[in-house]
């Protein structure tokens, strides 16, 4: 409020929309400052960088937030099976998002989407020697490989899919094999691991494509990304991993109009531009313009698997890399 006005009723305050997220400020807010410039409706967010399920539980019927933004489909999952969503069934929301990148009951729509690839040293690395993730146990890759830990949600989701594509036994040899073929143990985010690359400590590592862009935009970090090729592996038989960037509605929604109106600006073609651009992902909405960077990076083939189907394999991937102690 402006000091020395004067309190509007209620019917004329500010509209607004509430929303935790998970993603980044910087991430996030070109987009709410695009909303709030077009519509009026104010866009207050909390980032909420740990315990959002504990959080969304705990306040129940009275939390304040309409929707929650966040990344990867184990969140997006874990958020739904804690009760505290409701169905996003607006139709223009539902026209704009391909089914393959939203819930199929509406509780979660897919924003972004991004993939989980190889990055290889442009020194000791030559083009096409990384094909497929099946690959990745061969023991030619023996001391090479540098990975954070496969605990975290990124690769147990890449388990997941690796398990929809095989059964346990193959997954858990799979990851043996990984795990005989690191170079140090599983440690650090998706960066530190081109780093180390840059350093002479491995060959390759896995990470998600945005990491490029955010490695190329940050002075100290731009050493790193020139050194390393952006490989796109396969399964088997199939293409490549994505996961996705979504939101969700609360099931205590106060300001379930607005929130509706956000979303449908999220997946329109202006926002999801500007997504892109910010962060370097995959915009959600067919027909929208890829960063330059990423269009660099050619097409690839996204696998064929559900999102639904990684994060109910999800306890069992994890289960699996625990047995095998990639980590340890
Ligand atoms: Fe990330």
């Amino acid at each position: 409020m402006i000091a020395g006005t004067v309190a509007l009723p209620e019917a004329v305050l500010a509209q607004e929309v509430n929303v935790y997220s998970h993603r980044q400020p910087e991430l996030v807010q070109p987009l709410f400052d695009a909303f709030t410039a077009k519509t009026g409706i104010d866009v207050n967010v909390a980032f909420v960088d740990k315990g959002m399920v504990e959080r969304l539980v705990a306040e129940g019927a009275r939390s304040p937030a309409d929707l929650v933004m966040t990344v990867d489909i184990a969140r997006l999952a874990q958020i739904v099976d804690a009760g505290v969503t409701q169905p996003i069934t607006d139709p223009v929301v539902l026209e704009a998002v391909p089914a393959e990148l939203r819930a199929p009951d509406g509780q979660w729509i897919g924003l972004t989407s991004r993939a989980r690839i190889v990055y290889a040293s442009k020194e000791r690395v030559a083009q096409g020697d990384v094909t497929t993730y099946e690959d990745l146990a061969d023991p030619k890759w023996k001391g090479r490989i540098c990975t954070r830990p496969f605990t975290d949600d990124y690769n147990v989701a890449l388990t997941a899919a690796y398990l929809a594509h095989h059964d346990e036994d193959a997954t858990k040899a799979w990851l043996e094999g990984i795990k005989a073929n690191l170079a140090r143990k599983p440690d650090g985010n998706d960066r530190s691991q081109v780093k180390s690359i840059w350093a002479g400590e491995c060959d390759i590592s896995l990470g998600n494509t945005y990491y490029m862009g955010q490695m190329l935009a940050d002075p100290e970090q731009i050493e790193w990304a020139n050194s390393v090729n952006l490989t796109f592996p396969v399964f088997e038989g199939d293409g490549t991993h994505v996961n996705v960037s979504g939101v969700a509605m609360t099931q205590a929604a106060p300001n379930k109009e607005e929130a509706i109106q956000l979303i449908e600006f999220l997946v329109s073609a202006e926002a999801q531009e500007i997504y892109a651009e910010t962060n370097n992902e995959f915009p959600a909405t067919p027909g929208v313009k890829r960063s330059e960077l990423v269009a660099s990076w050619g097409e690839f083939t996204a696998n064929s698997l559900e999102l639904t189907d990684i994060a109910a394999l999800r306890p069992a991937a994890l289960k699996l890399i625990e047995e095998v102690d990639l980590d340890g």
